[in-house]
């Protein structure tokens, strides 16, 4: 296990004051063995207001500071992650379960080149000319801040999601007050202590608790301009209509269940390794996962087979950390639903399990990294999001017929097609209703293109120049020459 060299101290930052919650303790877990790690007081209502004004005043100075001042800011953030990339390890590792040397490879890299992105993109926004569209009065426009965003996010990827909203909510000039969830906060209460000396107060408030309380009293603050969310559909919908009470500008990044459309022309070695992959990164609790395999008649049964064993071969629940592929799931809770969903697939006649599709007896919340395969399109496993390890395959005879399938879903975040036809690869990108489609590769994200749904999936970006224009206001300024 990794071991901490600091001592838990909890801490949430207000106003540029790092200060107990008052509310409810929350425990907080280590999913790996289910020991108690901390109980975090939430931040109340009363404390979401203090952090509120505090963001609300700070607003006044912040929002008229200049990009360069503002980047050079959040370069010194990234700078500051990387420096301490062994601490918030010790963090997430713990709170999360995820294999420490992944966490150091992919996502602390992705949260300090996110803040790095988004301070040089401050720099360079771009739109249309100035001019003199009407004789005798010049037009320009001017792309302003909202003012308070209130952002949310989800325990999947902590410190990364945090890094997601504060940097371009910030680069443009808004100031914050993000909540972290109550499952993991430690990664993003410790970045708060960064914030804290970095940024003038109450530029970025952190604070965590539960939805219903905590993050109630934030959504429906009169003050918060902008609510910022990445988590469930059902926290989306709650969201929306509070949003409405007094018109807040939102921002969602909901679920997803990402198809993988694979031709017979595909290289199945590829294929295999990307979906050992890409199927069960971070247990699979990824809105990205590639978890819904739609399979050529003729690749079907060697893809079957040789993924079941590549699958197979997934390690984890392994006291030698740098041997996992994959670590717990979050919650006793959580692998009790994937549980759930398993065996209501195999319980059906026509699923077959190829491997895995059980939870894991002994310590911690391990389930086994699983492969289903006779899926039906209507099937629960292939229509809703199961967050876990578990990949299911269904047989497909034309691109006609998989692209409808494809198609068919409540979700639209991710997918990906394999062939080694790029035409063709490129025509069923096209008909595809995703905000992203890989061809012949799966999972990759970068900060200069943009991440996010379609459909129930939800809108706004994260990422890229358009997360810039998400966290601004165009706005019209005309002179009488
Ligand atoms: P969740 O919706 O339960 O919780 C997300 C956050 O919302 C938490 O901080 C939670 O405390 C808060 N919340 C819950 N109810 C609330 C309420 N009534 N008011 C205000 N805040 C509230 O989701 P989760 O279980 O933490 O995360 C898993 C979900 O997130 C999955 O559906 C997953 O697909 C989605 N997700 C999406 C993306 C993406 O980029 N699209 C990325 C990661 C996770």
């Amino acid at each position: 296990m990794p071991k901490t060299t600091h001592s838990l101290e909890i801490r949430i930052l207000i106003g540029g004051k790092l200060v107990s919650g008052e509310g409810e303790p929350h425990p907080v877990l280590n999913p790996r063995t289910g020991e108690l790690l901390a109980e975090i007081p939430e931040a109340t209502p009363k404390q979401i207001d203090q952090a509120v004004h505090a963001a609300e005043k700070a607003f006044l100075t912040w929002g008229r500071t200049t990009p360069g001042e503002r980047a050079n800011l959040l370069l010194k953030i990234a700078d500051k992650i990387d420096a301490d990339a062994e601490h918030y390890s010790d963090l997430e590792c713990r709170n999360c379960g995820k294999p420490r040397h992944l966490f150091l490879a992919d996502e602390i890299p992705a949260a300090s080149d996110c803040f790095r992105f988004f301070a040089g993109a401050a720099r360079c926004t771009t739109g249309p000319s100035a001019g003199e569209y009407m004789a005798g009065y010049t037009s320009m426009l001017r792309r302003d801040p909202v003012g308070v965003v209130g952002s949310i996010v989800p325990w999947n990827y902590p410190l990364m999601m945090a890094a997601w909203k504060l940097a371009p909510a910030l680069a443009a000039g808004n100031t914050i007050v993000l909540k972290a969830s109550e499952i993991t906060p430690l990664t993003a209460l410790y970045l708060g202590r960064l914030l804290a000396d970095i940024l003038p107060p109450g530029v970025a408030n952190i604070v965590t608790g539960r939805g219903p309380t905590t993050g109630q009293a934030l959504i429906t603050h009169p003050l918060v301009r902008m609510v910022s969310l990445t988590g469930s559909i059902s926290t989306g919908t709650h969201v929306l209509a509070a949003a409405a009470a007094n018109i807040k500008r939102t921002h969602l990044e909901l679920g997803g269940k990402a198809p993988v459309i694979v031709f017979d022309d595909a290289d199945l070695t590829e294929l295999v390794a990307a979906v050992r992959k890409f199927g069960f990164y971070n247990a699979g609790q990824d809105c990205t996962a590639a978890c819904r395999i739609y399979a050529g008649p003729k690749i079907h049964d060697d893809l079957v087979s040789e993924l079941g064993k590549a699958v197979a071969s997934l390690r984890y629940n392994n006291p030698k950390d740098e041997n996992n592929d994959l670590g717990p799931l979050i919650s006793a809770a959580h692998r009790d639903r994937v549980l759930g969903y398993v065996s209501r697939a195999t319980g059906t006649q026509h699923i077959k399990k190829v491997t895995g599709g059980s939870s894991v007896t002994g310590k911690g919340f391990y389930f086994e990294p699983t492969l289903l395969s006779g899926a039906h399109q209507e099937d629960e496993i292939v229509q809703q999001e199961v967050f876990g390890p578990v990949v299911s395959v269904t047989k497909f005879k034309t691109p006609d017929e998989v692209i409808r399938w494809a198609n068919d879903s409540e979700y639209g975040l991710s997918s990906s097609v394999w062939t080694s036809d790029l035409a063709k690869g490129m025509r069923v990108a096209s008909a595809l209703r995703y905000g992203c489609t890989w061809i012949n590769t799966h999972f990759m994200l970068v900060n200069e293109m943009p991440h996010g749904g379609l459909k129930r999936s939800g809108y706004g970006k994260d990422l890229s120049v358009l997360a810039l224009e998400d966290y601004t206001i165009p706005r019209h300024v005309m002179i009488k020459l």
